[in-house]
């Protein structure tokens, strides 16, 4: 794309994500990541932002950070939400003041309800939700690594958005893998079953996703997990993307063997986590529809308990 032709897009959230993306970005659109973090959006200025790879190998992109308080000269075509959904409502105001008219906003979050939250400060048609099978962990201030990669799938807007297509022309030029669809329930709930299943396993037993699959009785743990999320998936009319779900989360776990599970990243550096849009929705969405979430309630419960007894656990040290 010209120059003069490249969209301008905000990460608004530019940690392990946001930063990831907003540097591959950064080759075909202008981009600014923006974030609370200070010592992250200092260091990237100062010194770029370095993405370092599995095999070691790392690129440094010459990136613009910003604070959530600073202003842009000029407003964005396209804003990009990439924290963790507790603080998707805040981003989503930041995002408001940094678009310009009719910009688009596209989160890529993992969970239920981010893209409700956002459809509450910016018109529905121009809120756009996508799911994205790329990983990445921060390893401080300015660096992440880029633990896996795959397709990002995005919902096509209901009605016409004159970015959407250099949008997507953009993402491509960056080299992402795109593809559009036309349910956004499938998207979100196909996901979301991933994440059922995966996510607070990896957190309560501290183990990279790789494990899970090994080993007999997580494998029954995460199976009657899966099986739940299907059946209140099932109730609500979604149709999910995957014939046999609990393979397909198998499978993820196979695929994606080394890397740690964002939720178990997050209670490693005793923060909270996004267990309520993942397993706990399954319980809230199940228990307005009568279905019985024995396993996703008791997943929530330990991650629960996990992020509410951080400051007491016992070390080896300890002993
Ligand atoms: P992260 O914690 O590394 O990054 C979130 C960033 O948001 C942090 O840097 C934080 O400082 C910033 N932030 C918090 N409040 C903010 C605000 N109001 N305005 C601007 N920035 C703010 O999280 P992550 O791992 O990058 O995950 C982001 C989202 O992507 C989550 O929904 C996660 O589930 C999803 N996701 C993560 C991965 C992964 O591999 N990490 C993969 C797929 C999807």
């Amino acid at each position: 794309m010209e120059a003069a032709n490249k969209l301008n897009i905000a990460i608004v959230g530019a940690g392990a994500m946001g930063s990831l993306f907003g540097a591959y970005l950064s080759t075909s659109a202008r981009v600014v990541l923006v974030d609370t973090w200070s010592a992250h959006v200092e260091a990237i200025n100062r010194q770029g932002l370095t993405v370092e790879l599995p095999d070691g190998d790392s690129t440094v992109f010459p990136l613009t950070a910003m604070s959530v308080a600073d202003q842009l000269k000029a407003p964005v075509d396209v804003a990009i939400i990439f924290t963790k959904s507790a603080d998707t409502m805040a981003a989503t105001q930041t995002a408001q003041k940094l678009l310009k008219p009719n910009g688009i906003v596209l989160t890529l979050q993992n969970g239920i309800g981010n893209i409700e939250v956002i459809q509450q400060v910016i018109d529905k048609g121009r809120a756009l939700a996508g799911v994205t099978t790329h990983g990445a962990t921060v390893l401080g201030p300015g660096k992440v690594r880029h633990s896996g990669s795959g397709p990002t799938h995005i919902a096509r807007p209901a009605q016409d958005l004159p970015d959407f297509e250099a949008l997507i022309h953009t993402f491509g030029q960056a080299g992402f893998e795109i593809t559009l669809s036309d349910d956004i329930g499938s998207l979100i709930w196909g996901k979301l079953i991933i994440n059922v299943g995966i996510n607070a396993l990896a957190a309560i037993l501290r183990v990279p996703n790789g494990v899970l699959a090994e080993v007999e009785p997580t494998q029954r743990i995460m199976s009657a997990t899966v099986l739940e999320a299907v059946l209140v998936a099932k109730a609500l009319g979604i149709d999910l993307p995957d014939q046999h779900p609990v393979d397909r989360v198998l499978y993820a776990c196979r695929n994606t063997a080394t890397n740690r599970a964002s939720m178990l990243q997050d209670i490693l550096r005793g923060a909270d986590t996004e267990i309520d849009v993942i397993n706990g929705a399954i319980v809230r969405i199940g228990e307005a529809l009568g279905i019985p979430t024995p396993f996703n309630r008791l997943l929530t419960d330990m991650v629960k308990a996990l992020e509410n007894t951080r400051s007491e656990r016992i070390q080896a040290e300890d002993q």
